[in-house]
């Protein structure tokens, strides 16, 4: 039944090509939407892939941020304990009293305990005094140098070999400071404080400039530092409503780079560099910070106008030309890491590979999907042209190309059938060649069959539309003619001999050959019987009477 079903729905379909092509466009759009499903589900992995490795570097990045602001935080502390109530030991005023020698000095270093602390660093009253935003203030001095001795004691124990190289240092208003990397005892120190003062992140600290008194990021030049830059954590210093100085932090350009390489596992992951909050490159997993050309002005436009908005630990991401770009906004820093991956890199990677390893699938399975498109294609109009050359084979006489008498008879009790139904006449012309026998004896088989050839064409161009013909012996001929009374098949069968009988046929060696033939007609009407082979036998008989008659006539009466 449903073999049925599939049959009937295909014989729909007159061409077989045509189903042929149907299935193969299926299967192709399926294994294409398979494909691409695929695809997409790759890419959301890609792009979850990218952001997770992304955000394991800010979080790497941050963690380490965070414990380094939390030891400012607890330095400063510190500080506030000590000048609340400061340490009064000998070491402690021994120094005090050296300070008050040195302090007129236009450099000095104060080194108190250098087994256990690191040397204060100071210059002049003078220098001092000539600067509006430094003050030696008389009555806090004193408490203010005992209470960075004892930070001096604890930034000792300062763990140097961590994970982010750092630099801690305090930078008093007093003229003098306090550096995890002390410098000599020479006149470096005045060049190196006259800097430290100069650099945003000290006067960033003023009570006007940070209201907040919070922490602060700065991001500066740094002529000393290879790559020329520094970026600064910095609190300010406050004690009974006076600003002592600025603590600070700074992260080498170089640990920084080091830093982020070592997050980055894989080298085909991409470039991440980190962006200050105007979207200033500081630094990058690269040697060498990327020349500007990474991103142009638009490009920045697009990334800044993406990140506008973000609270601290958003990640977002965009395509741009034929670069991924991530960006995660770091909780304790103020900026944003950037992670470029470029389409070199991504087709090195691992989801590069899988995909080209998907395409190779995808275009070998088309190719094979198109040959076997052909190959069947081929096959299938073989077997067509086949079917077709059968069933001509199998109903006409390859000779005549008239029915042969099998189809012929079958479709000659059809058509009787109908004609009884309807009440119409029914006609039958049986049609014999005369004398045929000595046309093969006297020219040969071949010219016999041309001689058959001829007469089944002239036959055929002479019965009118809705009669039928066959061959149905050597060279006997059938006509029936549904709707057709025994005087118009008399006057058909009178018009088919004319025509035969017309015309001289050459056969070989120049030799012509008129022809002529004798009819038989009968009709249902005159026997009141409808049975084709019957009518055929009456006509038979009829043709027989032309014969004896004479031949080359038309006999419709017994
Ligand atoms: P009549 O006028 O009485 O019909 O004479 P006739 O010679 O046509 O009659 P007969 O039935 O004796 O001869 C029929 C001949 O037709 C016999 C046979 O050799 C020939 N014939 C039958 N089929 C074919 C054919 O396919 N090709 C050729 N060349 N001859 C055929
Ligand atoms: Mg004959
Ligand atoms: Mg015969």
């Amino acid at each position: 039944m449903f073999g049925n079903a599939i049959q009937r729905v295909i014989g729909r379909f007159r061409s077989p090509q045509k189903i042929v092509n149907i299935c193969f466009i299926a299967v192709f759009v399926f294994s294409t939407m398979l494909t691409w499903r695929e695809v997409v589900v790759l890419e959301s992995a890609y792009v979850a892939n990218q952001r997770n490795s992304l955000n394991n570097v800010a979080t790497l990045l941050d963690r380490q941020l965070q414990h380094n602001v939390d030891s400012l935080l607890f330095y400063r502390n510190a500080m506030h304990y000590a000048l609340e109530s400061p340490i009064s030991t000998d070491k402690i005023r021994n120094a005090l009293a050296e300070f008050d020698v040195l302090r007129t000095k236009p450099f000095w270093q104060l080194r108190p305990d250098l087994s256990r602390g690191l040397p204060m660093n100071g210059v002049s009253d003078e220098f001092v005094n000539n600067i509006p935003l430094l003050e030696r203030d008389k009555q806090t001095i004193h408490s203010e140098l005992s209470s960075v001795l004892e930070l001096s004691y604890i930034m000792r124990l300062s763990d140097n070999g961590r994970t982010l190289p750092r630099r801690i240092f305090y930078t008093s208003r007093s003229g003098f400071f306090l550096t995890s990397t002390p410098p000599p005892n020479d006149p470096q120190i005045t060049s190196l404080y006259n800097r430290l003062i100069a650099q945003p992140y000290f006067s960033a600290q003023s009570p006007e400039n940070n209201p907040t008194r919070a922490l602060k990021w700065t991001h500066t030049f740094n002529p000393n530092s290879p790559n020329g830059q520094i970026v600064t954590a910095a609190v300010p210093l406050d004690f009974n409503n006076r600003w002592y100085g600025v603590l600070a932090l700074d992260f080498p350009i170089d640990s920084l780079h080091s830093f982020l390489q070592r997050a980055r596992y894989d080298d085909h992951d991409g470039t991440v560099l980190l962006y200050d909050n105007e979207l200033n490159p500081i630094v990058g997993t690269r040697e060498k910070l990327p020349e500007h050309t990474l991103f142009t002005a638009p490009q920045l436009a697009k990334i800044a106008n993406a990140v506008t908005g973000a609270t601290r630990g958003e990640q977002g991401e965009l395509r741009m030309d034929t670069r991924f770009i991530t960006w995660a906004k770091l909780d304790t820093f103020d900026g944003l890491l950037i992670k470029v991956h470029t389409l070199e890199e991504g087709v090195q990677g691992e989801f590069g590979r899988i995909s080209i390893v998907l395409s190779i699938l995808w275009a070998l399975f088309s190719l094979m999907l198109i040959v076997s498109w052909v190959v069947i294609r081929r096959l299938v109009n073989n077997m067509f042209t086949l079917q077709k050359t059968l069933t001509r084979r199998a109903n006409y006489d390859t000779l005549t190309r008239l029915y042969n008498r099998g189809a012929f008879f079958d479709i000659a009790r059809k058509l009787s059938k109908e004609c009884q139904l309807r009440g119409q006449p029914f006609s039958v012309i049986q049609m014999d060649l005369d004398l045929f026998k000595s046309i093969n004896d006297r020219f040969g088989h071949s010219s016999g069959d041309k001689v058959l050839a001829h007469a089944a064409a002239m036959l055929s161009d002479a019965f009118r539309n809705g009669d039928v013909a066959g061959r149905v012996g050597g060279e006997e001929f059938c006509i029936v003619l549904p709707d057709t009374s025994l005087e118009e098949a008399e006057k058909v069968a009178e018009r088919i001999r004319v025509r035969i009988n017309s015309r001289e046929l050459l056969l070989k060696q120049g030799n012509t050959v008129r022809i002529s033939a004798s009819f038989g007609v009968s009709s249902a009407f005159e026997f009141n019987d409808y049975d084709f082979e019957r009518l055929q036998s009456y006509a038979d008989h009829r043709l027989y009477n032309a014969k004896q008659n004479g031949r080359n006539q038309v006999c419709s009466k017994d």
